[in-house]
């Protein structure tokens, strides 16, 4: 199950995703190798058996247009600033104002969270972006804490050590009272069902844990991964380098990030 916001960059979230089908921790080489060569990317997939590997990304999982479609108040494109036009498709939307519409794909995080969590061998991969803006969005929190309650693994994919080292600082004071999220609605939501289990106070205090727990925290995780990767970071490119068939393109685009 990926976690991931969606302000984060289509190339990132597909390398976070490939990077932890390779056993990597961080994704920047393999977002590089997406933009040059795609199926190059395949290639080493498929030569490390992890081409059928599935996840399970809301996105492509959960139908939201419906409760968008044929119409738009708000939504433009960021280049142009035009209103993106309206679609008119044959989807019948589904308003739900009250969350219960037994045929709304969107309000069954419960059930969809517990699902994924006693399916076997079902992990969650949070793709974080490079500004950690994850770590503000509602959801995305909701999704982290839940699954820690249900005791699925959990690792981190991060673009590099260096997002981290500048960023980090930025997850000092989460409140999960100033998180956003696209609709209110969806906050408040988020906001109740914390508030019939937890106080917020201890709520975010848990999560500062979560994140930065020295031995169990999903930072300290994350480090340990990184530097024993970097402790390997030859054999690891030379491993990555002899899937590109003596062409260099592994070598090239690592040079480049460095
Ligand atoms: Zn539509």
């Amino acid at each position: 199950m990926v976690t991931h916001n969606w302000e984060n960059s289509f190339n990132h979230l597909l390398a976070a995703v490939v990077s932890d089908a390779l056993s990597e921790c961080s994704f920047n080489l393999a977002a590089k190798l997406l933009e040059e060569d795609c199926s190059f990317v395949c290639d080493i997939l498929a030569q490390r058996g992890r081409l059928d590997d599935t996840y399970w990304i809301c996105a492509f999982a959960v139908n939201q247009h419906i409760s968008i479609c044929h119409s738009n108040p708000c939504d433009r494109d960021p280049i142009t600033n035009q209103l993106h036009p309206i679609c008119t498709c044959s989807s019948v939307n589904i308003s739900d104002p009250d969350g219960r519409d037994t045929s709304s794909e969107i309000n069954k995080f419960d059930d969809m969270m517990y699902h994924l969590a006693t399916t076997e061998g079902c992990r969650q991969v949070i793709a974080v972006d490079q500004s950690l803006g994850l770590f503000n969005r509602a959801w995305c929190v909701a999704e982290i804490a839940e699954a820690r309650r249900l005791q699925m693994k959990q690792s981190l994919q991060l673009p590099s050590k260096v997002t981290l080292m500048r960023r980090a600082h930025t997850l000092g004071n989460l409140d999960v009272r100033s998180m956003r999220a696209s609709a209110d609605a969806d906050k408040e939501l988020i906001l109740h069902k914390i508030s019939t289990s937890t106080s917020i106070d201890e709520f975010n205090a848990e999560l500062q844990s979560l994140i930065f727990d020295p031995r169990s925290g999903l930072l300290s995780s994350w480090c340990a991964m990184d530097s024993l990767q970097q402790a390997g970071e030859v054999g690891r490119l030379i491993r990555w380098g002899l899937a590109d068939a003596g062409t260099g393109k592994v070598w090239k685009v690592w040079e480049a990030n460095e």
